[in-house]
């Protein structure tokens, strides 16, 4: 999609001289790999960029060209450009409360449906699999050189969100950017091998304990895996470590909604949605003040981890009740 908005959003960034990025917390493949890929991009065409992420960044994206130029802490001053990659809300950044300066120009650049279009310009492009995809159309637009570098963050960016090209969300679109970021020379086999192949122990211990706690619901149609907090610790592992681990509910045979609700705290929980067919989880995670997409999407509910057990499960078994949504 290269329409006026496109444009707009091109040509405030080349008039800028500084800009800072943010990305969302609970940071995946998508947010860090689109943020890195476009802030080495502005960088090539000389911009003073700031990159802003408050949560660590996993283990399995540590190998990302740039990743170290992330900062933990918010600019200050904040510059003249402050651009969200792949945020629904500044409530994913944690900084609904923040006051922006009055001439900030806030741009929005992301591909979930549940955005809510809070910049003053919003790039949203929901047929893109990844926000990947729209920042490699905004490197074009910039007429950046794509450097291994460059390419190597947009790969995994659509890599991650599309679950290596699997989900409903890849075009043919997807595959000609992937098949330009392979010809810029990456190393795709090693980029696949570091996001995917290195599981780390502490890894495999939370699937055995999801998979222990694991109910299968609404006559095999629903999934839930759990994860306490005290599983987290006793394991001594890090809660980006719980990524993916949805997976191995969902792909069960007959299972079309499967969740991971991980304990935070005694009261607050993490709930991650997936989908297969036809369920629309974007509509329970809004339902619950979070969003996200179709097939994906998450929220937090502020309450004990059996109470959001019961509200979800209700929740969820009413939805499959009513049939097929999308
Ligand atoms: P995950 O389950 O991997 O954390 O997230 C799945 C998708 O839903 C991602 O696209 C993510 O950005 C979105 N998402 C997850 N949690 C939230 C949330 O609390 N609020 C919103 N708006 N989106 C979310
Ligand atoms: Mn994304």
């Amino acid at each position: 999609m290269t329409n006026r908005i496109a444009y707009q959003m091109a040509e405030e960034l080349r008039k800028a001289s500084k800009v800072a990025l943010f990305s969302h917390v609970s940071p995946d493949g998508d947010c860090i790999g689109s943020m890195l890929g476009l802030g080495l991009a502005l960088e090539a065409l000389g911009k003073e960029v700031y990159m802003y992420n408050s949560d660590p960044i996993p283990r399995n994206l540590s190998f990302l060209p740039g990743v170290e130029k992330i900062q933990t802490e918010l600019p200050a001053p904040f510059p003249e450009i402050l651009l969200f990659v792949d945020c629904t809300d500044l409530q994913r950044v944690k900084l609904e409360n923040e006051v922006f300066p009055a001439d900030s120009l806030i741009l929005n650049l992301d591909h979930h449906i549940s955005n809510q279009n809070f910049g003053h310009i919003n790039w949203i492009d929901s047929q893109a699999s990844a926000t990947g995809e729209i920042v490699y159309a905004l490197i074009r637009l910039l007429d950046v050189n794509l450097t291994q570098d460059i390419a190597t963050n947009l790969y995994t960016a659509i890599l991650t969100d599309t679950g290596s090209f699997k989900y409903s969300n890849t075009t043919s679109k997807t595959h000609q950017i992937a098949g330009e970021l392979m010809d810029s020379g990456i190393n795709f086999a090693d980029i696949h091998h570091h996001v995917f192949d290195r599981t780390p122990q502490a890894k495999l211990e939370l699937l055995r304990r999801g998979l222990n706690q694991l109910q299968i619901l609404a006559q095999g149609q629903f999934a839930m895996m759990t994860l306490h907090k005290f599983d987290f610790e006793e394991i001594g592992a890090e809660e980006s470590l719980g990524e993916g681990l949805i997976d191995h509910a969902r792909t069960l045979e007959g299972v079309e909604v499967a969740a991971l609700m991980k304990e935070v705290n005694s009261s607050v929980i993490r709930v991650s949605l997936r989908s297969n067919r036809w369920f629309d989880v974007n509509k329970i995670a809004s339902h619950f003040g979070g969003g996200g997409h179709k097939r994906a999407a998450g929220c937090t509910l502020d309450m004990p981890l059996e109470e959001a057990q019961k509200l979800l499960v209700q929740k969820v078994e009413e939805e499959l009740a009513l049939g097929r949504s999308c």
